[in-house]
């Protein structure tokens, strides 16, 4: 009989809300942030066949049917899992629910479509991975991929002046973000001439630092983290954060010795086929759809069918004796419960921290304080015959994209 690998509360990666409310929680001194392995393949799951049972002074959590896994949280995190489980896992977990505290699923997606107009009002794309673009396949909604110009250019703003970002190797010589003495740092860091590593777990700020000198740090990773992670780099773990570049440095003694070192190993390794039903970008790239990023955990969700709960949100989590879990839900029906043998938490970090301190089941519940960062979208259309100064709108902030 096969087991599960999860039959404990999971957490997934912190990650930045909407909530309108201020974060409870002071800043910690380290963000780790766990990345979601989107190995995919959906398919259209069955009816859910638990059924919850309301809290009333003769119905305990005791009477309820026991679900194989309880998802906390509708957004793409807990969708994605909910989907691999339902398609890989049924054998094994074949009673999933999917419980979100809004009246809609997506999380922090919100597409909104007014006016004649279409924008977004939390994230805007995604990177067009494999495994990405497996669950965009899986999900029905090949035709409605839109994927970026990979030729479209991007720059940071240094010295008052937009600069192209390189895009290319051939790029590195000429472009003029960083000066000479910069590129020579950072060649000669990245070959090895430079402070060995410390003992302790780099942040982003003092690996870049250290292995490629102050202006590729300011210049160049300062801008991108805080576009990618709305993040300080000086508190993001560079391990957590850029893996596959840390792991350059543990592996091959420098980046660019690392480099190589990756490169003979994928050409060694066996070459996996690739599944002929993707599309394939061309280039670095980012993708939407047609309809907006909204259309992607809709399209999830109409699979999953009635094992997504929605304006179920959870109050409280209790272990029972026999190892199960019971949830506590309040739902427009009033107070809920439902039982479950192991739990995946996908709600916001101070969330989870505040609904599962009672259970002190980890480290992090009683000493880790995390860190959010809030951001706000402003959208601006404007008409071909304005243009924007610069100075006026890029100061306060993080990026600006034009479509
Ligand atoms: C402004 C902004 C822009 C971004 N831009 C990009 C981008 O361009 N590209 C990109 O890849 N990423 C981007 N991100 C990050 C990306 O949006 C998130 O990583 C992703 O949406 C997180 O999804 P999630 O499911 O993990 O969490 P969430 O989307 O936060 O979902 C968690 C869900 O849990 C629910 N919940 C909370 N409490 C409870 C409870 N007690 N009971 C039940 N349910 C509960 C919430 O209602 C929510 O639906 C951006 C984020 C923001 C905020």
């Amino acid at each position: 009989m096969p087991t599960l690998t999860f039959t404990d509360i999971s957490l997934l990666r912190p990650t930045p809300s909407l909530l309108p409310f201020p974060c409870p929680l002071k800043p910690t001194e380290k963000l780790r942030i766990h990345r979601l392995p989107l190995k995919l393949r959906c398919s259209i799951a069955e009816e859910s066949k638990i059924s919850p049972s309301k809290l009333s002074p003769n119905l305990n959590a005791a009477d309820a049917a026991t679900a194989d896994c309880v998802i906390i949280g509708g957004g793409i995190s807990g969708l994605c899992i909910a989907q691999a489980l339902a398609t890989n896992h049924s054998a094994v977990a074949p009673n999933v629910i999917v419980t979100e505290a809004r009246d809609r699923v997506g999380g922090n997606i919100i597409t909104v479509e007014r006016d004649g107009y279409l924008w977004e009002e939390g994230p805007n794309s995604f990177q067009p991975s494999d495994p990405m673009l497996k669950m965009v396949v899986d999900s029905g909604l090949k035709d409605d991929l839109v994927l970026g110009d990979p030729n479209a250019p991007r720059f940071v703003l240094w010295n008052g002046r937009l600069r192209p970002v390189p895009s290319s190797p051939t790029d590195l010589p000429i472009f003029d973000l960083m000066s000479i003495g910069g590129k020579i740092r950072a060649g000669l860091g990245a070959l090895g001439l430079r402070p060995p590593p410390p003992g302790h777990e780099e942040s982003v700020e003092e690996f870049v630092r250290r292995n490629l000198g102050d202006e590729v740090f300011e210049r160049l990773i300062e801008p991108f983290c805080s576009g990618v992670y709305a993040g300080d780099p000086s508190k993001l773990s560079m391990k957590a954060a850029f893996g596959n570049v840390w792991k350059l440095e543990q592996t091959g003694g420098s980046i660019i010795g690392g480099t190589f070192k990756a490169i003979q190993e994928k050409n060694k390794a066996p070459k996996q086929p690739r599944d002929p039903r993707l599309p394939k970008p061309k280039g670095q790239t980012v993708g939407s759809f047609r309809k907006g990023l909204t259309m992607l955990p809709e399209a999830i969700s109409k699979r999953l069918g009635s094992k997504v709960k929605l304006s179920w949100k959870l109050s409280g989590v209790k272990k029972l004796d026999n190892g199960e879990y019971s949830l506590t839900y309040e739902t427009p029906e009033g107070l809920v419960s439902l039982r479950s043998r192991s739990v995946v938490m996908t709600v916001p970090s101070y969330v989870a921290s505040s609904l599962l301190r009672p259970l002190s089941v980890c480290f992090f519940c009683s000493h880790w304080q995390i860190g959010t960062s809030f951001t706000f979208i402003l959208h601006e259309c404007l008409h071909p015959a304005y243009s924007i100064h610069p100075e006026l709108i890029v100061i306060f902030i993080l990026g600006c994209k034009f479509t």
